[in-house]
């Protein structure tokens, strides 16, 4: 196979992350039943609040702790209480300091993949802290470059393929979520490999579109190297 370029995303493709928030929803969720709501309502209000907060404030956990801070405001109301924003405080600095946990094969299968294809990490989100989980993930080395964009959209990938003079028949985008890697990068004429995660992010999900590329749909990061 012909030297490819690989765009490859971070989150619950290489390391765990969504586990960790749905985690912290859980317990944010359970601490707020005694105002009286379903627990699938208030997972909505806050599902609903988050995604006003990433359009304004973007992606991560200062966005994450300001969407669990309105969600409570709005559903105590005047009950609301101080401690109460102090413990959400404390939940998110936990959440924040969570070690990456890197998945499974993963390592060894970026070292193969280095050393016949040029890598380029290609992640959403505040810029310093996705910088501090690349570096905390030790696996920035097999990367010719890191790339931390505020949204995935048709728009980034068209600047990342001109940026790094990647040719389009020869590049995939390696992800999790439909909606922010395989259906943008599949639209602008990439490549793209789908590799679902069971925990992925409820605003990540959407029906996978096709394009003039190719499709890969593997189980695990593991499976790479049988196709690359
Ligand atoms: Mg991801």
């Amino acid at each position: 196979m012909a030297r490819q370029t690989l765009l490859i995303d971070a989150d619950d493709t290489l390391w765990e992350n969504n586990i960790f928030f749905e985690k912290s929803i859980d317990e944010f969720v359970s601490r707020l039943e005694p105002l009286g709501y379903t627990r699938e309502y208030t997972r909505h209000i806050l599902n609903e609040t988050e995604k006003r907060n990433i359009r304004q404030h973007g992606y991560g956990v200062r966005s994450f702790r300001r969407s669990l801070e309105d969600t409570y405001m709005k559903l105590a109301g005047n009950a609301a209480k101080r401690e109460m924003i102090q413990w959400i405080e404390q939940l998110v600095s936990e959440l924040e300091n969570t070690p990456p946990h890197i998945m499974d094969g993963v390592p060894e299968t970026l070292a193969y993949l280095a050393g016949h294809h040029r890598l380029i990490l290609l992640t959403k989100g505040e810029a310093a802290e996705q910088a501090a989980k690349v570096e905390r993930s030790g696996l920035q080395t097999h990367f010719e470059a890191i790339e931390i964009v505020t949204e995935k959209e048709h728009t980034t990938y068209e600047r990342v393929i001109h940026q790094f003079k990647v040719v389009k028949s020869n590049a995939w985008m390696v992800g999790n979520s439909p909606r922010s890697d395989i259906n943008p990068a599949l639209r602008c004429g990439m490549n793209a490999v789908f590799i679902p995660h069971v925990a992925t992010w409820e605003l990540e999900k959407c029906a996978l579109e096709s394009g003039s590329g190719k499709l890969i749909i593997l189980s695990s990061f593991r499976d790479m190297r049988s196709h690359f």
